[in-house]
């Protein structure tokens, strides 16, 4: 008889942001998990299986026009991100098309989520975000959008717009905040420092959308307490959900210079899965895990080439954890002060 594994988890006092005051049963565990995964989430809210649709909003991103630099991030290829893309709604809706019909030739898949992901997705004025979120919302299939982008791009009338939407369809906005030692940020080149996650955390709370964070493991300079110290932030902010991987080298970065020239090195795959277990373990039970690896596209890839073995990444990570007897919330205190 497998254990049944209920945790009710309270209110958080320490977490800025406000989270629904009831007690809320997580039951990943029981499912045989040690983590709480996207899949089981999508299919809690939505009872079946849900798919994201990486969509194209023709967006730049501050860090690459112009607006704070033009290099943008350190480890970020982001030669397609012009300021003069302009992406039209038959270009959206056409995305969408091809996004369903390609998932649905290998999946039986009814419902899907329209995931803006390259650049910064909400760097834009109100009528192109409101444009680009009606075209996708127009297919029935599409249950909600995601919406990826950086902390220092959320105005409030921006948040205010995403509100509206979130009132009536699923909405998660997704920040890259990524580390929060402000050393880290300046060597990526980021073009914002902790202080803009602070204050958009702070911002979104209260919210009717979801708020999820990208997370980064194997930064130059970041030592395991350091990491650890952004795991222990990431808890205490307590969002919906955290995405995590490893720092990875794509070809036309910057970052490939300096690990072709032995600048910078990178973790080996034991080594970052020691640390993401580490990083779950602190975290608390209800947040969902959204990524424990990269995405990087295989012909782009320079190292380490094992980002691409998704499936060892996680078995590697469910023994470890298991070796530990351990799981995400195992070292979760309800307070990371
Ligand atoms: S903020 Fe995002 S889109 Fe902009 S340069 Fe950095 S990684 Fe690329």
């Amino acid at each position: 008889m497998p254990h049944i594994y209920l945790i009710y988890v309270g209110p958080m006092e320490s977490s800025i942001f406000n989270r629904p005051k009831s007690t809320t049963a997580v039951d990943w565990r029981q499912l045989g998990h040690c983590y709480y995964p996207l899949n089981l989430s999508l299919r809690q809210r939505f009872g079946c299986r849900v798919q994201k649709i990486s969509l194209d909003g023709g967006f730049t991103c501050p860090n690459v026009d112009g607006s704070l630099t033009t290099g943008g991030c350190t480890f970020c290829d982001n030669r397609a991100f012009s300021p003069s893309r302009r992406v039209r709604r038959d270009v959206i809706t056409a995305q969408i098309q091809r996004g369903i019909e390609g998932l649905r030739r290998r999946y039986e898949i009814e419902k899907f989520l329209a995931y803006f992901q390259p650049a910064t997705n909400t760097y834009g004025s109100l009528d192109k975000l409101r444009m680009l979120w009606d075209a996708a919302l127009e297919d029935e299939r599409i249950v909600g959008l995601v919406i990826g982008t950086r902390p220092d791009c959320v105005p409030d009338e921006v948040l205010d717009l995403v509100d509206e939407y979130a009132q009536r369809t699923y909405v998660s906005l997704e920040l890259g905040v990524q580390t929060i030692h402000d050393a880290s940020l300046e060597w990526m080149n980021r073009g914002h420092g902790h202080a803009a996650s602070v204050d958009a955390l702070q911002r979104v709370q209260g919210r009717h959308f979801e708020t999820s964070l990208h997370v980064m493991l194997g930064l130059p300079g970041e030592t395991h307490a350091m990491m650890m110290e952004t795991a222990w932030q990431v808890a205490k902010w307590n969002p919906h959900g955290v995405k995590i991987h490893n720092l990875y080298v794509v070809q036309r970065t910057r970052l490939a210079e300096q690990v072709g020239t032995g600048q910078v090195r990178l973790m080996e795959m034991q080594e970052y899965v020691n640390v993401l277990a580490d990083f779950l373990e602190v975290l608390p039970p209800q947040m969902v895990i959204e990524r424990i690896s990269g995405d990087a596209p295989p012909k782009d890839l320079i190292a380490p080439r094992w980002v691409l073995e998704k499936g060892s990444i996680k078995q590697a990570l469910i023994a470890t954890l298991a070796g530990r007897q351990s799981y995400q919330g195992s070292k979760y205190s309800g307070h990371s002060d």
